[in-house]
């Protein structure tokens, strides 16, 4: 190990938006004490995205790590984190959690292989959210929660290579369109075994029934994004 982290560079960096500890709200890690590293940068342009803030790489939004760290609240504001900096913050800030959370924006447009080694290496797991329209470059360890994002503005296809690496598969629903496209992804796929969970988006009543009603269909799972009934992060 201490040989892994030696071949780690160390001073690898991330366009990072926000850094905080929290609880997972979300998926099959739901209550697990977590670190949230949400990246800057996302080109699927979902029409319901709650993190929009995080879209644009703007370089004239770039500010110090210090600033990310005080952020009080969302902002396209980002900094560039090394693996090290990341590593000394977590022990800093006396964070807890022994798992983190990679997502953004859209993480797996950068390779986040060293990132996963070097926290695991520490003792930590990882958990990377992807829409899976790009590659997922992570550890093999990596729990891998793709969220397939079908048709939005962006243009981008759910690659086969991501079904395929997914431990979860987390779909956002409020229409019956959405229900069937999922259905048409996992056919088109070959996905029968992984986990699915259905979240009904923004918390919307009809979304929720309809959510509820098709995973006791399907013997699929639910997710409430639980945080944001707790109101917290
Ligand atoms: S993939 Fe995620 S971050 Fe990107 S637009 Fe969609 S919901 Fe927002």
């Amino acid at each position: 190990m201490v040989l892994l982290l030696m071949m780690i560079n160390m001073t690898t960096s991330y366009k990072i938006n926000e850094f905080f500890e929290t609880i997972q709200g979300e998926g099959a890690f739901t209550g697990q004490p977590s670190i949230f590293i949400r990246l800057q940068g996302c080109p699927v342009a979902c029409s319901w995205c709650d993190t929009k803030h995080t879209w644009e790489i703007d370089l004239g939004q770039k500010v110090k790590v210090t600033d990310i760290l005080a952020k009080a609240q969302e902002s396209e504001h980002w900094a560039e984190f090394s693996i090290a900096q990341l590593l000394a913050l977590m022990v800093e800030k006396g964070y807890q959690a022994k798992h983190i959370v990679i997502t953004g924006g859209e993480p797996c447009m950068v390779d986040l292989t060293p990132l996963c080694l070097a926290f695991e290496e520490k003792g930590y797991s990882c958990q990377v959210e992807t829409s899976g329209t790009f590659e997922i470059n992570v550890s093999d360890s990596c729990w891998v929660t793709v969220s397939p994002k079908v048709n939005m503005r962006g243009g981008y296809a759910i690659l086969n290579s991501a079904m395929l690496r997914a431990n979860e598969i987390k779909h956002p629903v409020a229409t019956e369109q959405h229900i069937d496209d999922l259905k048409v992804l996992l056919t088109e796929h070959k996905i029968t075994n992984t986990p699915v969970y259905l979240q009904p988006i923004s918390q919307k009543t009809r979304a929720t029934e309809l959510a509820i009603k098709t995973c006791i269909a399907n013997n699929w799972r639910l997710s409430v994004q639980v945080h944001k009934y707790l109101g917290i992060e």
